[in-house]
């Protein structure tokens, strides 16, 4: 019989936040990212950060992360969310962590803003390192997680491509960045269209 979960992982921007209409919005303002006329998805098709450090020059780059810094900040969790997420947490003993390419800065006082910073037992961003599957290996170290006690929830191909590498199962949630078409690219176990879809799963594999 497979391990329970005891541990969810989520990636933040487009999961457990509304963020990529804005992110767009502040990218085409103060970036050449080539995607600028694209499609936006296709930054992260791959890892992200990799993806801005080659296709933009150092100061548009600069420039993006400070307005996208002060947008970011704004954007607050849907509360509703949280408390069902709270709620399954204590009932299910689970832990909770957070793995983005945004600055754990800005994660951290959005949460903050909406009294939600408990929730998650570490956040690791952009500025803990610019690779997911380290970020994985990060929290091994630090908790008890493996890629057979841990699941991933994400909205981009790239995050699945490297909780892969790392052997890690994700979750595709088709809220975000990506449609189910491309998420299921990287082979994820699930692909869900809403957090009820989320946690019907969830409730059988914890
Ligand atoms: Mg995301």
């Amino acid at each position: 019989m497979n391990q329970k979960i005891k541990n969810i992982i989520f990636d933040w921007d487009g999961v457990l936040v509304d963020s990529i209409d804005k992110m767009c919005e502040v990218n085409a303002d103060t970036t050449s990212f080539k995607t600028k006329n694209e499609d936006y998805g296709n930054i992260f098709l791959g890892n992200s950060i990799s993806y801005g450090e080659k296709n933009t020059d150092k100061k548009e780059l600069n420039s993006f992360w400070k307005n996208w810094s002060i947008e970011s900040q704004k954007i607050f969790p849907d509360k509703n969310i949280y408390k069902k997420l709270q709620d399954f947490k204590k009932k299910n003993n689970l832990k909770f962590f957070i793995i983005s390419s945004n600055l754990e800065e800005n994660i951290l006082m959005s949460l903050k803003n909406a009294d939600l910073e408990d929730i998650f037992e570490e956040v690791l961003g952009k500025d803990t390192h610019s690779l997911k599957t380290e970020k994985f290996k990060i929290l091994e170290n630090k908790f008890n997680t493996n890629s057979k006690n841990s699941i991933f929830i994400t909205d981009s191909l790239g995050d699945i491509k490297e909780a892969n590498e790392v052997s890690y199962k994700s979750i595709g949630v088709t809220f975000g960045v990506h449609k189910k078409e491309i998420l299921e690219e990287g082979n994820p176990e699930k692909v869900f269209d809403s957090w009820d879809e989320i946690f019907n799963y969830l409730e059988k594999i914890v």
